[in-house]
């Protein structure tokens, strides 16, 4: 795949996910770590940029840098220009109806936040219950209880399984009258469980309550399609979409959004100000006080472009094919065991090893140049349901090959060595 300056795309690639051409649009891939080459397995975290995103920000940067919105010159047009392509880019990914229900946020984090201090304060009040589910990322969690506090409110969980599925009849027997919203992870990244969201949302729906889905890890995975969903909210983050950091997006149904008061006051966000009266600006703009991530956002657009040029079904079936071979091979080690079988999974391989604390497996994959993840993954409720404090997680991307899962395994036989079996 090459680009052009203007970060524009010409595939190179046929039907399915050629890894070796793919690997070559990936600069960061191709270095040596403690002296082995990369072996990069925490894309659940954050994945790697292509040059196309690379060489989008240094063409911002480089040629257009200039606030948007606000300007009548050139480089404020083009650079709004810009700004706005990417949005619309954004809504096709993920098939919203409007680019006015596109809102740019810094990321999942922020966007739940959003939600929870303007939908959240303008609808739940003493009594009411807000469900989540216990796989959920502390983005998922935390917003929720600082609302519920101040509101009066209760916070409900919907249990999981020993493989990691969600008890849908939990579900069903937690939501009712008092429910004000229904807030759940489309892909856990502790576990890689891939949740029903359409159901779900159905069945929240089926008593008017509104769903806000965090996709953070599913929409770098999975083809997203905010309609036929049905969800109210959609939420996630550039950064784990190849795309920069600091730049992520709330999906919100133009109606909701519109009822919603706004979350940040400032320029960018008001149509006139005086000292007695503010009004507020249309949408998208009224949830955008301040001056935005222009580049991160142009960006985003750049690394949408790159996927959607691959195709989402395609690195869809590539992952699930490296996800299977991976699961074969580190289920044949004696002493693993796999946290997370869900039957729909995607992405992520985490584990435990008896007698080897998850710290030490990730100190010894280092320096055997593998990046995994170690610890609670910011889902600490999700350790305390198996009884463990942390694991060791190796996450997938795109860009990631059977020879690197090899890698993975001779490092663990590695840790192994090192450490003993089951001391
Ligand atoms: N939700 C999930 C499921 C995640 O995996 C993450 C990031 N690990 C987040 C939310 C938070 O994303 P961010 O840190 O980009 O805001």
């Amino acid at each position: 795949m090459t680009t052009g300056s203007s970060g524009a795309i010409t595939p190179v690639v046929g039907p399915g996910v050629d890894v070796e051409t793919v690997r070559t649009d990936f600069p960061v891939l191709h270095q040596m770590v403690n002296g082995k080459p990369l072996v990069y397995l925490d894309n659940a975290s954050t994945s790697q940029k292509p040059q196309a995103v690379i060489d989008t920000l240094v063409q911002y940067y480089t040629m257009d840098n200039s606030n948007v919105h606000r300007g009548v010159h050139t480089l404020s047009q083009r650079a709004t220009d810009h700004y706005e392509e990417a949005r619309a880019k954004v809504r096709r990914f993920i098939n919203a109806e409007a680019d006015e229900e596109i809102i740019y946020v810094r990321g999942t984090t922020e966007g739940i936040n959003l939600v929870a201090q303007t939908f959240g304060r303008q609808n739940v009040g003493e009594g009411d219950e807000i469900i989540v589910t216990a796989m959920e990322h502390h983005s998922n969690i935390v917003p929720w209880q600082i609302l519920c506090q101040e509101r009066g409110a209760h916070l409900k969980v919907i249990p999981i399984t020993d493989s990691g599925e969600l008890v849908m009849e939990e579900y069903e027997r937690l939501l009712g009258p008092r429910t004000k919203l229904v807030s759940i992870v489309h892909q856990s990244n502790a576990l890689g469980t891939v949740n029903p969201a359409k159901q779900i949302t159905d069945m929240a729906h089926g008593l008017g309550v509104p769903v806000l889905v965090d996709g953070a890890q599913s929409a770098p995975h999975m083809t997203v399609d905010v309609q036929d969903l049905g969800c109210d909210f959609f939420v996630f983050s550039g950064h784990k979409l190849y795309g920069p950091t600091g730049i992520g997006v709330l999906y919100g149904r133009a109606d909701l959004l519109n009822a919603m008061p706004p979350y940040q006051g400032g320029g960018e966000m008001i149509k006139s100000v005086t000292f007695e009266k503010t009004i507020y600006n249309d949408l998208p703009h009224k949830f955008e006080a301040g001056t935005p991530d222009i580049a991160g956002a142009i960006g985003l657009g750049t690394a949408i472009d790159y996927i959607s040029n691959l195709g989402m079904s395609n690195i869809y079936n590539y992952e699930r094919e490296l996800l299977e071979y991976g699961t074969q091979r580190l289920s044949a080690i004696e002493g693993l065991q796999i946290i997370g079988t869900a039957r729909e999974k995607a992405g992520v391989l985490s584990f435990v090893m008896e007698g080897i604390h998850p710290h030490d497996i990730g100190t010894i994959l280092d320096t055997e140049g593998i990046a995994v993840r170690t610890g609670h993954h910011c889902a600490q409720p999700v350790m305390d349901r198996y009884e463990i404090p942390a694991t060791a997680r190796a996450s997938l991307a795109l860009y990631n090959t059977r020879e690197e899962i090899d890698a993975l395994v001779k490092g663990i036989d590695r840790t192994i060595e090192v450490f003993g079996r089951g001391l």
